[in-house]
Parts: C-alpha cells; structure tokens; sequence
C-alpha cells in the first residue's frame, strides 16, 4: 500500500486555467482531509494561495513535483455543501475552480490570511467597582455606564445602542479598576426580540407555508409593494432561528441600509451579521468566519453573501430577487439568486424568493408550478395602493424637462406637508453637451458603437463632461470645437439640472438629490434622509430611491422622461422598465398618507405603459413571456455569451472567429441539434474604454445542450493561439447582451 499512498495535493488556484495543479504534500503525506484546506504553493516565481482540491498517489510516470510549501489551514477551510456547490459552480460557470474559490473566499483569506477571531466584547463591573458606584459622580457617564453594568455585563454593540460616549467612561472606569473588559462570543449576545405588528391573512398564510416547507422548497413571494414582505421573512427567520438553524439573507446592492438592518436587529433577538462591499476585508472575513463557525445566526448580505458558510443552514431568503446587482458582472459571472438556489438544494432547506416585480424567468418557474407560488395582493396595514396617473407631454412646454401639472401636484403635496420623490434616471446635469450652430456634440474619445459615439454626461452645471461608460472625464470647452461658435447648450435633464430647477422653484423645501454623484460614502444617503426627517421636502433621483429607505411622508412620486428605456434594443429592457416603475411608483403612501404617481412621457400609448396602468406588473409579465417564448429568448432558450476585448479591432474577431469554429464542433460531439451560434459580430458598444470588443452568442432551448456543448469545447477554447491576443470571458445566462 505505501508505494501507491497519497502524497500529491491537486490544488486549485487563481489562474485562468481550467485545470488542478500538482504539488508534492509537504511531509509527503497527503490526507483526505486535506481537501478544502488552503496551502502556499510555489507557481513559477512567485508563491500563490490555493484550495487543496482533491488528494492521490503520484502518477507513475510522474515528473518530479515540487512541494507545497505550508498548510495554511489546521481543518479543511471549505468543505462539505459549500465546497460541493462550488464545484457545481465551476462546472456551471465553465470557469476554472481556483478563480472560483477565489472569489467566494473573502479577501483575506484569499490572501492566505489566518481564520480571524469571532468573539465580541464586553463589560462588565469588577467588585471594586461595585462598591465604588455610589460614590460615582451622579448623573456623570461613568456613573450612567456603572449602572448599565450593575444589572448585567454588556457587550459593545448594545452600549453603542444605549448610553453616548460610553467609549470614554469605559477606559476612564478601566483605568481605576473599576470595571473590565472581556471575549464573549458572537453568539452569546442576545437583545430582547421586539414584538412586530400582528399578520394580515395574507402574510400568515405566506409564513404557514414556510414553516410548513420540508426539504428544499423553492418559493416565490409575489407581493405587491408594501405588503409587507419583510414581516414575513422576519417570521420565517424566527422560525428557523427557533429551530436552532442559521438564516441568511439576501438584499441588493443599495437594499442594504441601516434602516432595514435597525428592524432585523429590533425584532430578531439574535445579533444580525451584516456583509457588503462596504466593510473593510478584516470585518467580511470576521463574518464569514463567524457564520463557518456557526456563531452568526442570521447572516444578511449582498451578492457575495451567497457564499457564506452555513453548517446549520435553516432558511435562505433573496429580497427582490428580480434585482440586476445580484447578477455578478465581471471574472466569475455567477447570479447570487441562482446560486441561492443550488445551495438551498444541496441544503435541504427551503428558499423564499420575494419581490413585487419578480423577474420572467422566477415567475415562469412560480406558474409552472416548479416553485411554490405564494401572493399577496393588498398593502398591510392601513396603507393603500398609490393612485396613478399618465401625463401626455406632447406639446406642452417643459421647465428642466418638467410639466406645468407636475409642477402644480408638486407644489399641493408640498402645502399639504407631505414629501415628493422625482425620479430621473439619468444623473449629472444633462445628458448630451450640443453646439446649437453647427450639431456638434461632445462624445467620449474612448467609448462607441454602431458608426457612432457615445455622449459624454454634463456634469457641474455645464463645467465638466464625464462618460457614464468608462468614467473618462474632462473639462467642458469653452467654445464648439467644430466651428468654434459659443452657442454650446445642454440638452435634456438629468438630476443635477432638476435639483437646481425645483430649489429655485421652491425655496421653502430642502430639495435633496439622491444618486451615485451625491451619495458616495454608504451611509450618505441615510444621513440625507435622516436630516429631512418628516418634514415637507422634494428628493430628487435615480433608481437609488427605488428601493431601500421607507418614507412614511412619502405623497407624491413624479416620474420625468422615461421615453429612453421605451425604445430600447436590449430583450430584457421593458422588463427592467416595468420593475423601476412599478418600484419607484410603490414608494408612495406606504403609511397613512395616500400616495400618488405622476408619469409624463411622450409617449402615452406605448403598449408597456398602458399594459401595466390597465394591467399592472401581471398583465405586464403575461404579455412579455408570451413574447420571449415567440422570439425563443430566455426564459424559454438558454443563453451563453462569448466575448473577448482587445485594443485593437482585429483580435476579437479573430479569436471568435477560432471560437466558433472549435464550438461548432463540439456540438456534434455533444449532440447538440438546436444549438444555434450567433456571430462574431461587435458588441453593441463596440468600443468601451479605447477597447474594441465583439461577441458570440450561443443559445438553445435546452440547457443541457447548452453546457454538454461548453464543456466539450471550452479546453480548446482556452488553448487557442488567438486567445493569447485577446480578453475573453464566458458569460452563462448574461443578463446584458452588452
Ligand atoms: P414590502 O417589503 O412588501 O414592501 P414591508 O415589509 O416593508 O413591505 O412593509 C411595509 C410597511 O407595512 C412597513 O412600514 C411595515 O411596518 C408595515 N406592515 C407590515 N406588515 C404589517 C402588518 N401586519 N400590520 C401593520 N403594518 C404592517
Ligand atoms: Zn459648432
Ligand atoms: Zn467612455
């Protein structure tokens, strides 16, 4: 037995190929437990960090190894269901399996980092300091926080909740001997749960049928904005929680605000682990070290959540599971709410995916009757639906692309002492920078498609000029570059020019404008919110008020110049427009206020827009399903995305051209009848960033073609001689064609 025993490592690493590595086990034993734990390896010159994949003998004729050079974990890092669902993903993705453990590991740990400590700290009185209470100072802060202590020991996150500056009269009372602090772990903290508002029938029914779920149970909550969602995936985590399980919540990217984490923490009674791009690498790797070691209970986080470790998995919930930010855009393009879904499945466990908009491709799982279709049609408590309203502005005359009507509903909701939301989906000052002489108008250098370029934004009230596509930026010129005539004027509004118009239209109301530009740091837009308070006021923005932050004052919802997603190529863009509106109009009368919504446009006719007046989101979803399986699009085809970049034109087409090739092949090997391949031909934007790029779709109607002809093909892929001259990545189920 010993010639044939184990001692070669097979380790994935992060490099772009599809392939394990072979290293020789450091004392020449490898162990079977050695899988899943991550080991420095020596990679031409350089070391990097890899995962052990899996473990063998060496092959007979097998070149002289070299060796690992340390073990970096004493137990397997990744193991059980979160490194098998890795694995899947890797086959899914077509990616190599390092690249993928690459980016489920937090930073960190990819770096090779040690396992943080989870525990959290506390206070608590020494007996010095109990006898020395009295004689604090009264009213003091040091005497306040001595109090705190007497009853019980505290840990730092509930002081921050209850007494200002304890920070300061903790070290003062430390100092003196009075009080001292000590590790606790994670999970040892537990706030007393809040009560919530009692269910409607509709949510109980919802929460009955996740309790009632055993196994892995898919389910969709198909609930209209404000019907209370959130409540019910606050039950069905208590639930899960009572059950002694873990629950990990999904959120979008700027669905992840104070407000929402304030009422998880009030209400659940456990602590609440929250996991965004936000936080600094050494807090994500505390996380998701607390979660590994079963400590955190209820873990809610964006898109790279979906990796967090989960031995007591009970319960995954993706909030507005129709949102694009969890659809990863670059290096390993995987979809977090599909990915939910695989883990919820190799779990055991059920996954509610909840949203008032749901995307196509959920709601034709949720009608088929593949997931548990669970509805709720009527806002909760007193809250009514919003009332709304189309404006023709066809012909009228327009202030910064705004209507006299919206104007005068603005200025009732105003004096009525509600707030209004102007919803403009274009940031910056104006969209286009155009000479009025002579029909010059600034385009980015770098950037364009189709014989044409792209606008470049005007920022800064005219002064600057940015491309929303590759951030180039530059000064305005002073004069047209053409014919040098001074007539340059901005064309169209964005949200910039908006703000300016309504604080000069209405000086008695803070105007607060809410997008990308104005709220760089995470909490920005809180604290914008907070110093508005319930005052009357306007908030101008993009779809950043989508979602997020409920505004009980919230009256009146304007939508200005929507026209643009109307007509747009892209086969998913109705879909994305019918969810913004719907979206944005659900954020008026959330409370007791009644809500209305404005939507002018040129454009009144439309069949979107008088489907989903008529109809709503439904009647919307009915008539776009009918529509994608009559042109063969996704949900009712499989897409696959093939593109490759370079700085100049040739490359690309070259290297997809090869591609092509190579994959036309593999389908007859894969028997792959219906697999139809599109291209090469350019990307819609074929220049992005001075980058020429182009593009090969693939696509049929079953999956299994899809990937049987992938994975047949993609090792020659890799191996092309035009792939060397060229960027390229593989995108299954793209989300944008561009
Ligand atoms: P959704 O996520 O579906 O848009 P939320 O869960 O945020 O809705 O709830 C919308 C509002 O309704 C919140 O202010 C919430 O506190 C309130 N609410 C939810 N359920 C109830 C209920 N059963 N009774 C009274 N108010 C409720
Ligand atoms: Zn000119
Ligand atoms: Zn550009």
């Amino acid at each position: 037995m010993s010639d044939s025993a184990a001692s070669v490592l097979q380790v994935a690493l992060p490099v772009p190929l599809p392939r394990l590595f072979d290293y020789r086990a450091p004392d020449g034993v490898a162990a079977p437990d050695d899988v899943g734990r991550r080991v420095r390896v020596p990679f031409g010159p350089r070391e990097l960090v890899g995962v052990v994949a899996a473990v063998g003998p060496p092959a007979p004729d097998a070149p002289d190894l070299r060796p690992v050079v340390e073990r970096l974990d004493a137990s397997p890092l990744l193991h059980g269901e979160l490194l098998e669902s890795l694995r899947w993903l890797a086959r899914y993705t077509h990616a190599p399996l390092g690249e993928v453990l690459a980016t489920a590991l937090p930073a960190a740990l990819r770096r090779g980092e040690p396992l943080p400590d989870t525990h959290a700290w506390a206070w608590r009185l020494t007996a010095d300091g109990r006898a020395a209470l009295p004689g604090l100072r009264a009213g003091s802060r040091p005497r306040r926080l001595a109090g705190l202590l007497e009853t019980a020991p505290r840990d730092e996150h509930a002081l921050d909740a209850l007494l200002d500056g304890w920070r300061a009269a903790a070290r003062s009372l430390q100092q003196r001997g009075l009080a001292e602090r000590f590790a606790v772990p994670a999970s040892a903290i537990s706030p007393a749960p809040r009560p919530g508002p009692t269910p409607e029938p509709e949510q109980q029914a919802a929460i009955d049928a996740v309790r009632a779920a055993d196994g892995f149970a898919p389910m969709l909550l198909d609930g209209v904005t404000g019907s209370g969602k959130t409540e019910v995936y606050l039950h069905a985590i208590a639930d899960c929680l009572a059950r002694g399980r873990q629950a990990l919540v999904l959120v979008p990217e700027i669905g992840l605000t104070p407000q929402l984490l304030g009422r998880f923490r009030a209400r659940l009674g456990v602590p609440v682990h929250a996991t965004h791009s936000g936080l600094g690498d050494a807090e994500r790797a505390r996380v998701w070290a607390a979660a590994w070691r079963g400590e955190a209970r209820v873990v809610v986080g964006t898109r790279s959540a979906v990796f967090t470790p989960l031995p007591d998995a009970g319960l995954i919930v993706v909030d507005e599971e129709h949102d694009a930010s969890y659809k990863q855009q670059d290096g390993i393009r995987y979809h977090a709410r599909d990915f939910a879904l695989v883990r919820g499945r190799a779990l055991g466990i059920p996954v509610l995916l909840g949203s008032a908009t749901p995307s196509l491709e959920t709601l034709q799982n949720a009608t088929a009757g593949r997931y548990g279709y669970l509805r709720m049609s009527r806002r909760a408590g007193a809250a009514r639906p919003p009332e709304v309203r189309v404006t023709d502005v066809r012909k009228r005359p327009l202030e910064a692309g705004l209507s006299q009507p919206m104007l005068d509903a603005i200025r009732t909701e105003l004096d009525a002492g509600g707030q209004v939301l102007v919803f403009r989906n274009r940031r910056g000052y104006a969209p286009v920078l155009l000479c009025h002489d002579c029909g010059w108008s600034a385009q980015c250098p770098r950037c364009g498609g189709a014989g044409q370029g792209r606008p470049m934004t005007v920022h800064a009230q005219g002064r600057r000029l940015q491309c929303h596509h590759c951030g180039h930026r530059r000064p305005a010129p002073p004069a047209c570059p053409d014919c040098a005539s001074l007539a340059l004027q901005p064309q169209g509004v964005g949200t910039e020019r908006i703000e300016e118009v309504l604080a000069a239209r209405f000086p008695d109301v803070p105007v607060l404008r809410i997008d990308r530009g104005s709220t760089r740091r995470r909490d920005a837009m809180e604290t914008l919110l907070g110093d508005l308070g319930e005052r009357p006021g306007i908030l101008v923005g993009t779809q950043m008020l989508a979602k997020g932050h409920d505004l009980a004052q919230l009256g009146l919802v304007c939508v200005v110049g929507i026209d643009e997603g109307l007509y747009s190529a892209d086969f998913r863009s109705h879909e994305k427009l019918a969810q913004l509106l719907v979206q944005v109009a659900g954020r008026a009368g959330r409370a007791q206020r009644p809500g209305r919504v404005l939507l002018q446009t040129h454009h009144p006719d439309h069949p979107l827009l008088a489907t989903l007046i008529e109809g709503g989101y439904h009647a919307f979803a009915a008539e776009a399903l009918a529509l994608r399986e009559a042109a063969g699009f996704p949900p009712f085809a499989h897409l696959a995305l093939l593109r490759a970049e370079s700085k100049h034109a040739g490359p690309p087409l070259a290297f997809l051209q090869a591609a092509r090739q190579a994959l036309e092949a593999g389908a007859q090997a894969a028997r792959a009848p219906d697999l139809e391949i599109s291209g090469p031909m350019p990307a819609p934007m074929a220049r992005r960033a001075g980058m020429h790029r182009a593009q090969l779709l693939l696509s049929s109607p079953a999956r299994r073609e899809l990937h049987a002809t992938l994975h047949a093909t993609l090792p020659r892929v890799y191996a092309l001689p035009e792939a060397r001259r060229v960027r390229w990545s593989l995108d299954v189920d793209p989300v944008d064609l561009y």
